[in-house]
């Protein structure tokens, strides 16, 4: 496999720990973002326990200068980023009724702006160089809506109609553009959600159980791969059955 330089951002996180990991695994350097440097700092220590050297970047995803400058010192330490993952995100649950312009903007900005304060600094160079990987972690709340996600459900469903125009005009440079839609994940994000509701959640996943951060890993992996080449523009739903719409 060729090696190459992939930023995965929100790399600290539960899915995004996962994704490095794998990404890692396969002989990518890995960079990605961090916005508090204590909590950085005890990542990375515990991703060099396991033999992984990560670059890591302070940087906020809702920035856009932030996120060019986080781009140009990946670039100068690693090289080129050829493989990019959209993953950081967060959520800010309350009904419509209830929700604040605070609440709606920064879900908004976190999960779908931050989504061109990233790419929009590496397509160029892909497109010049004639090879990308761009994959965006949405949600099944993205496909199917949800009750008191109003401000997320919008963000995750606009990810992916980012995804199919920028796989649209990015095609002939030999760059990919494609969408995982985990369903319910047993990160730091669900384990917030009260048990009582977690336990009525996974009452609804025909598979029983909730999913593995390496489950959505192995997803992205393989749409970042060469022989995925053809695939471009595809939402990858990954949710026990969940939700088994189009
Ligand atoms: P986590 O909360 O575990 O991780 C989120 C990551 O995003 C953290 O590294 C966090 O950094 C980073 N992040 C958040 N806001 C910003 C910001 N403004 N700038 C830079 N980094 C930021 O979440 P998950 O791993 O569970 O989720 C990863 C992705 O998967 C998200 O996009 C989420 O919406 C999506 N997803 C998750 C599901 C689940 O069940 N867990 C289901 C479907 C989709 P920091 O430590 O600084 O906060």
């Amino acid at each position: 496999m060729t090696q190459r330089t992939a930023l995965v951002t929100g790399g600290t996180g539960g899915i995004g720990s996962a994704i490095v990991r794998y990404l890692a695994g396969q002989g990518h350097r890995v960079a990605t973002n961090y916005r508090n440097p204590d909590k950085a700092e005890a990542w990375r220590k515990a991703m060099a326990a396991e033999g992984i050297d990560v670059c890591m970047v302070q940087g906020d995803v809702c920035d856009p200068d932030a996120c060019a400058t986080m781009v140009r010192v990946i670039e100068a330490r690693y090289g080129p980023v050829d493989i990019l993952v959209n993953n950081a995100g967060i959520t800010r649950d309350t009904t419509f009724h209830k929700m604040t312009y605070q609440q709606w903007t920064d879900v908004i900005n976190t999960n779908l702006n931050a989504c061109f304060n990233v790419t929009r600094p590496v397509i160029e160079g892909m497109r010049a160089r004639k090879w990308g990987r761009i994959v965006q972690i949405s949600s099944i709340n993205g496909q199917k809506g949800q009750y008191g996600q109003a401000n997320y459900a919008a963000a995750k469903a606009g990810m992916h109609g980012f995804t199919i125009s920028l796989a649209q005009e990015n095609a002939k440079f030999g760059i990919t553009v494609n969408t995982v839609s985990p369903g319910y994940v047993g990160t730091d994000m669900v384990m917030a959600v009260p048990e009582e509701v977690r336990e009525k959640i996974v009452a609804q996943i025909p598979v029983g159980r909730l999913g593995k951060p390496e489950e959505i890993a192995h997803a992205v992996a393989f749409f970042t791969g060469d022989q995925a080449a053809w695939i471009t523009g595809a939402n990858l739903a990954i949710n026990g059955g969940h939700y088994m719409g189009w």
